[in-house]
């Protein structure tokens, strides 16, 4: 896929309209908290969409029954960009927590999950230069941290 600039804050609203009619069916309420001096990204516009989308459905299908409050932010660390996707879900048993990036890893009924998504995203953030790291507690929540290195944009 082609690498390009592109702005994370625009990203993210663009993935909660798509989710919006998802979340709101499943009781999620969606919050975000962007900083305003994101610089640009240099990814694959449509590679990115897919991490996001995946950690949002994620985040939505540890959250049923009942739903919950999905957060996402942003902000500038140094040279890196931080994006946290928390939810308030069933969490991840600590015996998992070493297998959820394998390929084929999931806790899903068959036909829920394929366990791809996570592995998937692993392979593009670290292909960016980027890491993504999870914090996670049973029946309280799980937050995904994507850390990014920011674009080098070229006078
Ligand atoms: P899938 O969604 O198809 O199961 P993923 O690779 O996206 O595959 O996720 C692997 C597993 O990691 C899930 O089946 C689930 O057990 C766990 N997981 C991922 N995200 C979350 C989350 N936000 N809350 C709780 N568990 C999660
Ligand atoms: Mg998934």
């Amino acid at each position: 896929p082609t690498v390009k600039y592109f702005c994370l804050n625009e990203m993210v609203h663009e993935i909660v309209a798509l989710s919006e009619q998802r979340a709101k069916y499943a009781n999620v309420v969606i919050e975000t908290s962007l900083a305003d001096n994101i610089p640009p990204l240099e990814a694959s516009p449509s590679e990115m969409q897919q991490v996001f989308l995946n950690l949002v459905n994620n985040a939505i299908d540890a959250m049923d029954p009942g739903g919950g409050n999905l957060d996402i932010s942003s902000r500038v660390e140094g040279d890196q960009v931080l994006v946290a996707i928390s939810d308030t879900g069933c969490g991840i048993p600590k015996a998992n927590l070493p297998r959820i990036f394998d390929p084929f890893f999931t806790t899903k009924p068959v036909g829920k999950g394929t366990g791809l998504g996570l592995s998937i995203i692993y392979g593009i953030i670290n292909k960016m230069g980027g890491t993504i790291s999870v914090n996670s507690a049973v029946n309280q929540g799980t937050t995904f941290t994507l850390r990014l290195p920011a674009g080098k944009v070229d006078e």
